[in-house]
């Protein structure tokens, strides 16, 4: 026979074993949405929209949401939980909405952006700011700052629209810093997502180096296909291939990315339990 004392130890570690192990405890020791960091994740659908695509574009991709059950998130709700390794929902589309503007605003942008925002989905949109020295029109920055309080993510489309390949250090510098502070100014929080005007100079480590003194998030046209480290940067695909049948939209190919080998094992691995996820 053990000595009382050893038995009630060993009563005791079988105890916490077992306690540990019992799904509730557990799920407070590991939430399940604690994923291991990736190094590269596979890029959410990322879509991309112009005023061009209009309310008709707009109410179509709704549907295609509603009908595939996808999630719309920002490129700010995509980024923060992966710089603390947590994984996006499977499910995730990443909508984003360019070249609104501070001094004017089209209607059409509004009425397609409302269209979203009734459903309760998010979108990133990203908003050439003007300068100090350009007109700033008050009642845009209201409308902005409450679409801000509804989730929607504010991003930088930079402060004159200028295709930043062609310019210097220090005309990227004005480019990057002019827009964040007056998004910071006038939104009463800075932005973290950056996209770039006509989609370009995510190639150049010059821009990127200079974007990313000010953003976590660079969205572009030209880019992998996956993200990975600190900052993040996000290809992006049209909504409509107008060269088919313009008043046909489709989401361009590839729709569903899929991961790499190495990530798909991850996942895998990592994937939440359904019904602990519900
Ligand atoms: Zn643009």
């Amino acid at each position: 026979m053990w000595p009382a004392k050893r038995r009630l130890l060993l009563i005791l570690c079988v105890l916490v074993a077992l306690l540990t192990s019992w799904q509730p405890v557990a799920a407070l020791r590991a939430p399940t949405m604690q994923m291991p960091r990736l190094r590269y994740c596979p890029t959410p659908p990322s879509i991309m929209l112009h005023s061009a695509d209009g309310v008709y574009g707009m109410q179509w991709l709704v549907r295609t949401i509603e009908k595939c059950g996808l999630q719309t998130m920002t490129h700010r709700q995509i980024s923060r939980p992966h710089q603390q390794g947590l994984y996006r929902p499977e499910n995730a589309i990443l909508v984003s909405l360019d070249d609104l503007g501070t001094s004017w605003l089209r209607q059409e942008f509004k009425d397609m952006i409302s269209i979203f925002t009734e459903k309760g989905y998010v979108l990133t949109l990203g908003v050439v700011t003007g300068t100090e020295e350009s007109t700033q029109k008050a009642e845009i920055w209201d409308y902005l700052q409450g679409l801000e309080a509804q989730g929607v993510e504010i991003a930088s489309h930079s402060a004159r629209h200028s295709l930043l390949n062609e310019l210097n250090e220090a005309g990227l510098k004005a480019e990057s810093e002019d827009s964040y502070s007056m998004l910071c100014k006038k939104l009463g929080s800075c932005p973290e997502t950056f996209i770039l005007p006509f989609g370009r100079g995510a190639e150049s480590s010059l821009i990127l180096k200079v974007l990313n003194e000010k953003y976590t998030n660079i969205v572009s046209i030209h880019a992998p296909r996956v993200f990975g480290g600190e900052n993040l940067l996000f290809k992006r695909i049209p909504l409509v291939e107008q060269e088919n049948n313009p008043r046909e939209p489709k989401l361009s190919e590839p729709f569903f990315i899929q991961p790499r080998t190495e990530d798909s094992e991850l996942l895998q691995q990592t994937r939440p339990n359904k019904t602990e996820a519900q």
